[in-house]
């Protein structure tokens, strides 16, 4: 098939789903919802276009300098193909990424920025992958808690899941402190909360 995806981060890292996961598609934020999937990958590590397409957009995404001193300076890139816009953001482009620049599957368009200014229990540097229809660029902040998902804008989750080989991580509250209890737990202890976690954790199973 001519319009098949490909990874935008090598090794590309689990998609996060459900209803916890800060990183999934659909979460409520404190102010709005989150239009994206936050993909964890270490400060710097290459960002590559999915597909074909056309620089549309390169602008600032979060930080000081649109407003949002709570986060780093970062950038987003707007490339249109043929599964619409993908928004690679929280990155620094590559210089030679402008509007109207057209790229090849696989190029090389940024790489990933830190985004997070202090740390939350969660990696601090990611690519936040949004989609949107053909000729869209909505602003992330767009859709607010209680409101539908604005038009214009796609899950990218199962887009992604359309690439061999690519996992989904869930989270579960209760699950992951009992996970994180076994670290500290006597051995025997730590043994059966596995076994439990083993049983009950129907996570992953997409
Ligand atoms: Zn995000």
């Amino acid at each position: 098939m001519k319009n098949k995806l490909t990874c935008p981060l090598n090794p590309m890292p689990p998609i996060p789903i459900g209803t916890y996961h800060p990183g999934a598609f659909g979460v409520n934020r404190h102010l709005h919802v989150h239009t994206g999937v936050d993909l964890y990958a270490p400060y710097g590590c290459p960002v590559m276009a999915m597909e074909d397409g056309v620089v549309i957009r390169v602008a600032w995404f979060t930080g000081l300098v649109i407003g949002m001193p709570w986060w780093n300076d970062t950038r987003a890139v707007y490339v249109q193909g043929a599964s619409g816009v993908f928004c690679y953001g929280e990155v620094q482009e590559s210089p030679v990424i402008k509007e109207g620049v057209r790229v090849k599957q696989g190029d090389v368009i940024g790489h990933v920025l830190s985004v997070l200014r202090k740390y939350k229990g969660r990696p601090m540097s990611m690519l936040h992958l949004e989609q949107y229809s053909p000729g869209h660029t909505d602003e992330w902040d767009e859709w607010k808690i209680g409101e539908p998902k604005p038009v214009h804008l796609y899950d990218p989750t199962p887009f992604l899941l359309t690439i061999e080989g690519v996992k989904t991580i869930d989270y579960d509250p209760y699950i992951d402190s009992v996970l994180a209890y076994t670290q500290y737990a006597p051995k025997e202890v730590a043994e059966a909360l596995l076994r439990y976690v083993k049983v009950h954790d129907k996570r992953n199973q997409v």
